[in-house]
Order: C-alpha cells, then sequence, then structure tokens
C-alpha cells in the first residue's frame, strides 16, 4: 500500500500537471491499469479539479470595463503628447463652444448700435452744419462784415 500512496501522491501533483517525465507517468499509469483503488482515486481527483471549472458558465464582462479599458487606452495615447493632454485640460476648464456664441451676439448687437447711434451722430452734426451755413448765406452778418461794417466798404472809408 506504500506503492499507492506515492502514486497517489504523484497523481495529485505532477501526474494532474502534466509535469512527470515521460518513464514517471508511463509508470503511474502502468499502475492505474493494474490497481483499481488508485484508477478510482484518479477518476475522484480528475473530477474533483476539474468540475469546478466545468461548472463555470462564462460570464460576459461588464460593459464599463470595456469603456474603462477603451478610455485608458485613448488616456494613455493622450498622456503620450503632453500639448494634446495640456489642451484637452484646457478645453475642460473653459467652455468657449457654448460662450462664444452669446459673446458674439452680444458685441454684434452693441456693434449695431454703436453704428447707427454714429449715423444719427453725423446726420445731426451734418444738417447741423448745413443749417449754419444756410444761417451765413442768409445772414451774412456776423464775420463778413465785421471789419467794414462801421462805415460801409474801404473805397467809401477812403473817401469819406
Ligand atoms: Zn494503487
Amino acid at each position: 500500500m506504500k506503492k499507492c500512496d506515492y502514486f497517489k501522491d504523484l497523481i495529485l501533483t505532477d501526474y494532474m500537471d502534466g509535469q512527470l517525465d515521460n518513464s514517471s507517468s508511463k509508470d503511474v499509469e502502468n499502475h492505474l491499469l493494474e490497481c483499481c483503488e488508485c484508477r478510482a482515486f484518479f477518476k475522484n481527483a480528475k473530477v474533483a479539479t476539474a468540475l469546478p471549472f466545468e461548472r463555470l458558465t462564462p460570464q460576459p464582462p461588464p460593459s464599463e470595463l470595456w469603456s474603462n479599458i477603451k478610455q485608458r487606452i485613448e488616456n494613455e495615447g493622450q498622456e503620450s503628447s503632453p500639448l494634446e493632454e495640456i489642451v484637452s485640460k484646457l478645453k475642460g476648464l473653459f467652455v468657449f463652444p457654448r460662450v462664444v456664441p452669446v459673446f458674439a451676439s452680444l458685441i454684434l448687437m452693441m456693434a449695431a448700435g454703436a453704428v447707427t447711434v454714429n449715423t444719427i451722430q453725423i446726420q445731426q452734426a451734418k444738417e447741423q452744419a448745413q443749417g449754419e451755413y444756410l444761417v451765413a448765406l442768409l445772414a451774412p452778418t456776423s464775420s463778413t462784415t465785421s471789419d467794414s461794417g462801421d462805415l460801409g466798404t474801404p473805397i467809401e472809408h477812403y473817401f469819406l
């Protein structure tokens, strides 16, 4: 029976793992052929070690695992170029795509308002200038007659 214990020990360890050399595994197989007790032991051992794995049904990995792996791979790609990492960080800090259109429309509105105000001011200034010019034409008393206003024209002044 000591021989059986030796083979049982071998069966449980190296023989099951396929680690025995050819001559030793031959010895085990020869003993299994002639010893029904060790044959039964080997059968039980094989079932006991194989069943826990055979009963396992393949579990599909959770979808988060794949997304996590994908994200890590993408992050590794970004880490390889530090500039892209900085750009992505900046993109995270500033929300340009949403803010810019609002600012742009505000600036456009302000510019449009300024333009209309400017045109109105220019028109008013033009009207004022025209008015002053007309006044100067119609009433030539302010500047054109100031130096010759006391005694008429210089010729009249000469003769008088
Ligand atoms: Zn045996």
